[in-house]
């Protein structure tokens, strides 16, 4: 079933998403050589509490951080640790806030420094992916509508959408229905109602598409050990139109 929010309840999500974004922001300042991932995640965690939010990875199913931080050919779902980011790092830092009970879930991908023209294509791209699929994100549009349009803008450009991680709805809880696909069939999938909100969120390979997890049993890589990239949104469906609930970024 896929709870629909009113207008209040988006706007209670919004909130969250505000601190998020501040949140992101800071991080973003932050990431540079020589910074560790642990010391963004106490940043992170720090700055989440002093809004009278909470971190909502903490504790999900176990995870020790309060953010994903995934360097390079991790796609996602890093633990922070205490290796140094390097030069021409990609970072993907994925955060979730959890104020007066409701969830809102962003990340991003971060150059550390100058990186390949590879990795800034990735970059482009995948972020590009991530409106095209925030586009339609609207009511009378399905669901295959978005991971079609995410899929097609990621291919043609030669890389590849992980079949295997998916987006979601979100709400009171992180994760709740419906499964939102990097892929998919215009038309196909459930039609999109106002009220429905959605984390959008493109993975992409600039190699091929699997993937493996890593020994921690949280870090998913690349299966061909090639960079990665992740951006992520919460997206309200309105009568007019997404309303992007983490705006961390312009389109
Ligand atoms: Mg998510």
């Amino acid at each position: 079933m896929i709870i629909r929010k009113t207008p209040q309840q988006v706007d209670q999500m919004a909130a969250a998403g505000e601190i998020l974004v501040r949140c992101l922001k800071m991080l973003e300042a932050k990431t540079r050589a020589g910074i560790t991932t642990l010391e963004l995640d106490e940043a992170a965690e720090k700055f989440i509490r002093s809004q009278g939010a909470e971190p909502a990875f903490k504790g999900y199913r176990g995870f020790p951080g309060s953010i994903c931080a995934s360097p390079n050919s991790m796609v996602v779902h890093g633990i922070p640790d205490r290796t140094p980011l390097q030069r021409g790092d990609l970072l993907a830092i994925d955060v979730g806030v959890v104020k007066d009970g409701w969830v809102a879930d962003a990340a991003m991908t971060v150059p550390v420094g100058t990186v390949t023209a590879e990795a800034e294509k990735l970059l482009a791209v995948t972020k590009g992916a991530l409106f095209v699929g925030i586009d339609q994100a609207r009511p009378g549009n399905h669901l295959g509508d978005i991971g079609h349009a995410i899929q097609r803008h990621v291919e043609a450009e030669g890389l590849s959408v992980i079949r295997t991680l998916v987006g979601h709805g979100i709400g009171r809880e992180m994760h709740e229905e419906p499964q939102v696909p990097n892929f998919g069939e215009p038309g196909r999938g459930p039609e999109l109602e106002e009220g429905m909100v959605l984390a959008i969120e493109p993975m992409v390979n600039a190699g091929g598409p699997l993937v493996r997890m890593g020994d921690d049993g949280w870090a998913v890589y690349s299966e061909d050990d090639s960079l990665a990239a992740h951006f992520e949104f919460t997206v309200a469906i309105t009568p007019d139109g997404p309303r992007i609930l983490t705006p961390w970024h312009e389109a």
